[in-house]
């Protein structure tokens, strides 16, 4: 979800993807950080923020969430 999409939560805040919304780990700075400042050329090369969960993904490739079972 990472690659293609971005989370925004209730208050306009934004998040690489739902799992780090849940987690509450925002877009990192210097990336913008709430909808009212969405840039999508920006957003499109940010770095995106990961950690444990990230294993059961991998972007969709991963054991969970349209991820591959073959
Ligand atoms: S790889 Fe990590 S950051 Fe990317 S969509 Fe999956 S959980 Fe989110």
């Amino acid at each position: 979800m990472c690659r293609t999409l971005i989370s925004v939560g209730w208050d306009g805040r934004l998040y690489d993807c739902d799992f780090n919304q849940m987690m509450d780990i925002p877009v990192a700075p210097p990336y913008p950080q709430t909808i009212d400042t969405f840039d999508y050329q920006t957003l499109a090369q940010r770095h995106i923020v990961t950690d444990q969960h990230c294993y059961g993904c991998t972007a969709g490739c991963g054991s969970s969430c349209g991820g591959t079972l073959t």
